[in-house]
C-alpha cells in the first residue's frame, strides 16, 4: 500500500540530513560552508537522474528498462542507468509484504531534534506485523562506498518518520539500507527506537554547537570528505601537517622532504598515517583542484599550466550507420547478457545454478569494521573451497 509522508517543497536545509556526517562531526563546517555557491557536478546530476528515475518507476508501477531511451526531466536514460536502477527497485520491493506500508521519495522533517530541519528519504518499507520500518537510500556514485553502520543520514530520516507518523509506536526498529549498486554494495544496520532516541539526544547537542557563532572545527576523514572549505581549511592544513610531519625526516639542503623508512615508524606513527590516509590525500587534491580551478578560469599560479592530456580516437556522429553500410553484421559485437538480465529471464532458481559468488579481494580494513575477519591460515583453503565449473 502506498502511503504519504509530506511532499512539500523546501530550499536546502542548514542542517541537512544529507551533510549530517560533516556537521556532527564537525559542528564549525557549517559556518565555514557559508558563502560557497552550492554546484551541480556532472556525477550529481547523474545521481539526482538515477533517484528521478526510480521514483518514477515507484509511482507508475514500472520496471526502469521501459524508460530506456526516453526522457525525464530532459535527460535521456540509458541502458546503464536502468539497469543498475532496476537492481534498487527489486531490491526495494523484494521487502514489500501483504501488509507492508510503502513511501515513495518524500520530505521527512526532524526539526523537533535538528533546528529547521528535514531531508527527502529515498524509500521506505513500515511493516506492522513484524514491527519494523526499512529506510533505503539509493547512493548512485561509484566513488566512495557508504556504508549503512551509524549512517547518520538513515538515523535522521529514521527520527522524521517517527515525528511525522506518531502512530508508529507499533515498531521495536528500523533498518536502514545502503544500496550502492555501481560499487556492489548493499549494506543494512539495525537500530532500536529507544537507541534511535539516544541518537536524537546526542544530535541534538550537535546540532545547537553547530548553529553556534564559536562551533569548533573538527577534522576528520567522514566530515571533510565533502566539506567546501576544504581547501582553505586551518584546522584541516594544521592536522594534515601534524601526521604528515612524523612521516618525514628533516628536509634536505634543498628543501625537499624526505620520508622516513617505514621501520624507522613506530606502530603509533603507522596508525595514525593509516588512518588518515585519505584524509591526508583528499586534502592534497582539494589544493589541487583549487589551483586548477584559478587555472581554468583564466588566472594564473607560479610553475603550473594547463595542457591537453593524452586522448583517443572516438567515432564521429553518424559513423554507426556507415559502419553498418560497410560491414554489416560484423559492425558489432556479440556480448554475454548481464546476470540480472539473465535472471528476469529465466528466475532465481535456474540463476542459482549457474552462478556463484566468488570470495572478494583481500582487503584491509579498520578493526572497527562490522565485517568478519579473515583467517589467514584459511586463506588457501577458501579459495579451494570454490567450485566454479558448472
Ligand atoms: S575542512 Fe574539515 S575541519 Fe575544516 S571546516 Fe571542513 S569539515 Fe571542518
Amino acid at each position: 500500500m502506498k502511503q504519504e509522508i509530506n511532499h512539500e517543497n523546501r530550499n536546502h536545509a542548514k542542517l541537512s540530513a544529507s551533510g549530517s556526517s560533516r556537521w556532527i562531526n564537525c559542528p564549525g563546517s557549517v559556518k565555514a560552508e557559508e558563502g560557497y555557491p552550492r554546484t551541480e557536478t556532472e556525477f550529481s546530476r547523474e545521481g539526482t537522474l538515477a533517484h528521478e528515475l526510480a521514483d518514477t518507476c515507484f509511482k507508475k508501477g514500472k520496471d526502469a528498462d521501459y524508460f530506456i531511451g526516453k526522457r525525464i526531466t530532459g535527460e535521456i536514460i540509458s541502458k546503464d542507468m536502468a539497469r543498475y536502477v532496476q537492481e534498487y527497485l527489486d531490491y526495494v520491493r523484494s521487502h514489500e509484504t501483504k501488509d507492508s506500508l510503502f513511501f515513495g521519495e518524500a520530505q521527512v522533517d526532524f526539526s523537533h531534534v535538528v533546528p529547521e530541519g528535514f531531508g527527502t528519504l529515498d524509500n521506505a518499507v513500515l511493516i506492522p506485523s513484524e514491527r519494523i520500518c526499512h529506510i533505503f537510500d539509493l547512493k548512485y556514485g561509484a566513488g566512495v562506498l557508504v556504508s549503512a553502520f551509524e549512517n547518520t543520514q538513515g538515523q535522521l530520516y529514521a527520527l522524521g518518520i517517527l515525528n511525522e507518523l506518531g502512530w508508529l509506536g507499533d515498531i521495536d526498529k528500523f533498518r536502514i539500507h545502503i544500496f550502492q549498486p555501481r560499487k556492489e554494495n548493499i549494506s543494512y544496520w539495525d537500530i532500536t527506537v529507544e537507541e534511535l532516541n539516544q541518537f536524537a539526544e546526542y544530535v541534538e547537542e550537535r546540532a545547537a554547537l553547530a548553529l553556534a557563532e564559536d562551533a569548533p572545527r573538527i577534522p576528520g576523514e567522514k566530515q571533510c570528505e565533502w566539506c567546501m572549505d576544504k581547501a582553505n581549511c586551518k584546522a584541516l592544513a594544521k592536522f594534515t601537517d601534524d601526521i604528515v610531519r612524523a612521516a618525514f625526516d628533516e628536509t634536505d639542503e634543498d628543501e625537499k622532504p624526505k620520508f622516513k623508512k617505514p621501520s624507522k615508524l613506530s606502530d603509533k606513527q603507522k596508525k595514525l598515517i593509516l588512518d588518515n590516509k585519505d584524509l591526508i590525500i583528499d586534502f592534497f587534491n582539494s589544493i589541487e583542484k583549487d589551483i586548477y580551478d584559478r587555472l581554468i578560469t583564466g588566472g594564473e599560479f607560479k610553475g603550473m599550466k594547463l595542457v591537453y592530456g593524452k586522448s583517443y580516437r572516438v567515432f564521429k556522429t553518424g559513423a554507426e550507420k556507415k559502419l553498418v553500410k560497410l560491414l554489416g553484421k560484423d559492425a558489432y559485437e556479440k556480448k554475454l547478457i548481464g546476470i540480472t538480465e539473465a535472471e528476469k529471464k529465466l528466475g532465481k532458481k535456474k540463476m542459482a545454478k549457474l552462478t556463484n559468488k566468488p570470495l572478494g579481494k583481500l582487503t584491509m580494513v579498520r578493526s572497527t569494521d562490522p565485517r568478519k575477519a579473515v583467517v589467514v591460515e584459511d586463506i588457501a583453503d577458501n579459495f579451494e573451497d570454490m567450485d566454479d565449473e558448472l
